[in-house]
């Protein structure tokens, strides 16, 4: 493989400027430019993209500026001799800290004062309503970039801190480590259960009723993975039935969360609009990985993240 040109498709403005891609990617010996539907690709071309496009086929190499893959067809780049590289490595600050503000929110009730200050409301919650984290057991699935970070961050906050991983293996930071088959003994007696997985066929509907139904009464349900991974008609049903006492949400079943969506108006349900990854450095973060896989390229040496 031999990469002349980095074109950078428009769909990157979902994740950050196009053109602070190309911008951080000038100091390569390599075109740069930022491209839309109307580009055509060959062999000597990286596209770097948010959302998949047939015509990227006709590129040596993809590369998304997501971790999770799921939304582009893995095979069909296996076939056309594609290579794709994802971008997972990148976000083990940005969301764990998103994951432990939706922790410190809903223990401290801070999301609740948001809501009163708008209504100019100066109203406390019952005495007993307001915990702290620290003592609290969180289980965190998928022990990945992200997952570790929540991990790092809720062990640092004195948290029990159990997870979930196919190796089984320990982890640092991590009391205990379950296999996936023993989700429902690691999720029931946490606090707060953090989905930190790729959304594959094994992870779709992780989340369902019995596992719903194992947790607390007062558990808080977090996901930044992927929509899918949770039932939507579950978690509906486990909050109305108060099998869980509430949830924070980054990744939704359809996004944008249509307006009519009922959890919008639960007070014990946290919306956040996909962000748990943003930064203002999203860009360079990219870029870094972009080039470090052009020199690779140059040396002879394979991809990192490579997924096809
Ligand atoms: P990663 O590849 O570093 O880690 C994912 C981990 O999940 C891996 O260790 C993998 O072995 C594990 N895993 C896979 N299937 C599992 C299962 N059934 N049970 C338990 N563990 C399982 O990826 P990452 O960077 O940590 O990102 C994880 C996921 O988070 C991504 O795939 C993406 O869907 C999501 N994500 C969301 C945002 C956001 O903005 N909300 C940002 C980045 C990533």
């Amino acid at each position: 493989m031999d990469i002349a040109r980095i074109a950078v498709h428009d769909s990157v403005a979902a994740a950050c400027p196009p053109a602070g891609v190309a911008e951080s990617l000038r100091g390569l010996d390599r075109s740069v430019e930022v491209v839309g539907d109307d580009a055509s690709f060959d062999a000597g071309d990286c596209v770097v993209t948010f959302s998949p496009r047939e015509a990227f086929l006709d590129a040596a190499w993809v590369h998304g500026v997501r971790a999770g893959y799921d939304a582009f067809d893995v095979s069909a780049y296996e076939a056309a001799g594609t290579a794709l590289t994802n971008s997972t490595g990148i976000h083990g600050d940005t969301v764990p800290e998103t994951v432990v503000g939706y922790l410190t929110a809903v223990a401290r009730r801070l999301h609740v004062y948001r809501d009163r200050q708008r209504q100019r409301e100066w109203r406390q919650e019952p005495y007993d309503a307001a915990f702290t984290l620290s003592g609290e057991r969180v289980c965190v699935v998928g022990l990945g970039t992200i997952g570790r970070g929540v991990a790092e961050r809720a062990d640092a906050l004195g948290m029990e801190v159990v997870g979930v991983r196919r190796s089984g293996d320990p982890v640092d930071g991590v009391e205990r480590v379950y296999a996936p088959d023993d989700l429902r003994a690691a999720a029931a007696d946490a606090r707060f259960v953090v989905l930190c997985c790729p959304l594959t066929e094994e992870t779709e509907g992780l989340v369902d009723a019995a596992l719903l139904d194992a947790m607390r009464a007062d558990a808080y349900l977090v996901n930044v993975a992927r929509g899918p991974v949770v039932g939507e008609d579950a978690l509906l049903a486990a909050l109305d039935d108060g099998e869980i006492a509430g949830a924070a949400l980054d990744a939704h079943w359809e996004e944008p969360l249509p307006p009519d969506h009922p959890l919008w108006d639960r007070e014990s349900v946290l919306i956040t609009p996909h962000v748990a990854a943003a930064t203002n450095r999203y860009h360079e973060d990219v870029a870094a990985l972009v080039r470090e896989n052009v020199e690779r390229i140059s040396r002879g040496d394979p991809l990192q993240n490579r997924v096809a």
